[in-house]
């Protein structure tokens, strides 16, 4: 495995990294697909039971990327909110991001039934713990118009209604998304692989791309195992994009995400942290999530990386942790871990095409359903079936001399510190 030794993921206990099983060399497919994560299975899956051609090239071991590091929260965010997306794109269009979003949470539930997956799936719902001031009217009207539009009833929970679902005493009230729920990401991921391979994808893990080159009709991708041309071309390798994919690399900011999971503190006492066993949110640009491991028995808490230092990055999270639950405050971490995340700069998920490449990307850390999803639409895009999507051909913009190496990262941390500081709770 190339990740730092000192690292241990919680999931990857139960479903470690593997390589894939052995194949030999396809040196011409129809569809290519770069990075073996949610993306590139999605789209590999659709584009295969269609009965295509279909080879994945991954880097590292199958399950080494984002996809199974993942808290496994089913959130389906768009970081920008109604009002926002509405300022941005009138009121009409912004619905299409939200009504895809709905369609998006839909479509992987539908998958995991159908498929009969088995990755500790809990429809728990998920609470989003809100801090500092907020109306509570404006929210209600909200809700009011999403549950007659989708049928899913958001509900605002009072703060004194708070302790039915959390014991933290944190937060001024919640709101509560009965649609959302949690996986087992490295057990999805390792399913979908399964059904890949099934279907008649043939992954090569160990496998870098480390040139492309784009003819009129069709790609030559050089790799660490030999050369292979394709039809069709997809990119799924987000975060984790490299210096072999230059254009993407300077569209894409890649952000540390890191976890930690509890010594085992038994279902009882997990029960009275967090009583119905639902996912958290909170409600600031910076806060955690946080929820229980499928068995119940621990608590899993991530955050975005607001320091450059490496050190004491377990302490933070177990800090961050105690603010939530103080009686926790001498329990054990078990589990540190980390990965990388994908922002574009404008924050909205992409699924671009540029020079016949096919780019679903920049899920802004919430790609257990975005990158199914978007990996999905890519597929159909080449399968010439409805793909339309709100995040189709929107620009995907860069800044001058900026290559992939985020050097403002600390900067923009700092600044959306400030404002979760001064920040009036809600969007
Ligand atoms: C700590 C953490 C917590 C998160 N929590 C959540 C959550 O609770 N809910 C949620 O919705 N999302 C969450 N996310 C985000 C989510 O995991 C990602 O958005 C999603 O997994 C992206 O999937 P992907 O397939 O696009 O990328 P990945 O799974 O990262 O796959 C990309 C792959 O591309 C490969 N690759 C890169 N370059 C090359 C190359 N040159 N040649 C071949 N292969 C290459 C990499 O090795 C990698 O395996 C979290 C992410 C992290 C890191």
């Amino acid at each position: 495995m190339t990740e730092d030794k000192k690292m241990s993921c919680y999931w990857w206990y139960e479903a470690p990294p593997r390589p894939a099983p052995r194949a030999s060399w396809a040196s011409a497919t129809d569809v290519a697909i770069i990075g073996c994560g949610f993306t590139g299975l999605s789209a590999a899956l659709t584009l295969a039971r269609a009965g295509r051609e279909v080879v994945i090239l991954e880097k590292n071991l199958i399950g080494e990327g984002a996809s199974t590091r993942n808290g496994g929260i089913t959130s389906g965010n768009i970081r920008l909110s109604s009002r926002q997306l509405a300022r941005r794109f009138g009121p009409e269009r912004a619905q299409t991001f939200i009504d895809e979003s709905v369609a998006a949470r839909a479509d992987l539930e539908r998958f995991i039934e159908e498929n009969k997956i088995n990755c500790d799936y809990q429809p728990v719902g998920r609470i989003v713990g809100l801090m500092g001031s907020f109306s509570s009217q404006t929210m209600e009207r909200d809700h009011n118009k999403f549950a007659e539009r989708y049928n899913i009833e958001p509900r605002l929970i009072s703060k004194s209604e708070m302790a039915e679902y959390t014991s933290s005493k944190k937060y001024e009230a919640g709101i509560h998304r009965p649609d959302i729920g949690g996986i087992h990401p490295a057990k999805l991921l390792h399913e979908m692989a399964r059904l890949a391979i099934d279907a008649g994808v043939k992954i090569y893990s160990k496998t870098a791309v480390t040139k492309i080159e784009n003819h009129k009709t069709t790609f030559t991708l050089t790799t660490t195992q030999g050369k292979i041309t394709a039809q069709h071309l997809i990119s799924a390798t987000n975060a984790y994009t490299d210096q072999a994919q230059p254009w993407l690399r300077r569209r894409l900011i890649p952000v540390i995400s890191e976890m930690i999971a509890t010594e085992k503190l038994g279902t009882n006492r997990v029960r009275a942290l967090i009583p119905k066993l639902n996912m958290f949110g909170e409600s600031k640009q910076l806060g955690h999530y946080y929820r229980p491991s499928p068995d119940g028995r621990r608590i899993l808490l991530g955050g975005r990386r607001m320091h450059k230092q490496e050190s004491f990055a377990k302490q933070r999270l177990h800090d961050g942790l105690t603010e939530i639950f103080p009686e926790l405050k001498d329990t054990k971490i078990d589990s540190y871990w980390r990965g990388f995340v994908a922002f574009p700069f404008d924050q909205l998920p992409k699924l671009a095409v540029h020079k016949g490449i096919i780019y679903p990307s920049g899920f802004c850390g919430s790609g257990t359903v975005w990158a199914r999803w978007l990996g999905q639409k890519a597929a159909f895009m080449i399968l010439g079936e409805a793909a339309e999507s709100a995040f189709k051909n929107l620009p995907m913009m860069t800044l001058p001399l900026y290559s992939g190496d985020p050097w403002f990262l600390p900067l923009a941390m700092s600044y959306f510190r400030l404002r979760d500081r001064l920040s009036v709770s809600t969007k």
